[in-house]
């Protein structure tokens, strides 16, 4: 059983739990395991650091002040996430415009195969 700590009274309890059997404070949105519930730790607000806040596409009427959200995702790890898809992206580019500039030459190179091939099975 995977656990995590309650964010109200830190005992730890059920990840898949509903509510905290201690304290009763909600871990889950609408009853279900499946939605987590993201709550503010301490005095700030969720939307301070959500993505959604930042690019101003959030819709929710607790916003700007939202202390509990099915919604928040944090805008750091976008970022990184943004970040790593970049740097893949830019190898498969890389490799793209490489084949681009060379395709003249990887042409003659796989002409010059074939003749290669040619003369050695009439030979
Ligand atoms: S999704 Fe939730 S946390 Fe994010 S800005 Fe909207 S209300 Fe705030
Ligand atoms: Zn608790």
């Amino acid at each position: 059983m995977a656990t995590v700590s309650c964010p109200r009274c830190h005992q730890l309890v059920d990840n898949q739990a509903i509510s905290c059997p201690y304290c009763r404070t909600t871990l889950k949105a609408y009853g279900h395991p499946g939605i987590p519930l993201h709550r503010a730790t301490g005095d700030g607000y969720l939307c301070e650091t959500c993505t959604y806040q930042v690019d101003d596409t959030c819709n929710f009427p607790q916003r700007p002040y939202a202390k509990d959200c099915t919604l928040y995702q944090n805008i750091e790890e976008t970022k990184l996430d943004l970040e790593q898809q970049h740097h893949s992206n830019g190898f498969a580019v890389n490799v793209k415009t490489w084949v681009k500039r060379n395709q003249t030459w990887l042409l003659l190179l796989g002409l010059l195969l074939v003749c290669l091939l040619f003369v050695i099975a009439t030979s």
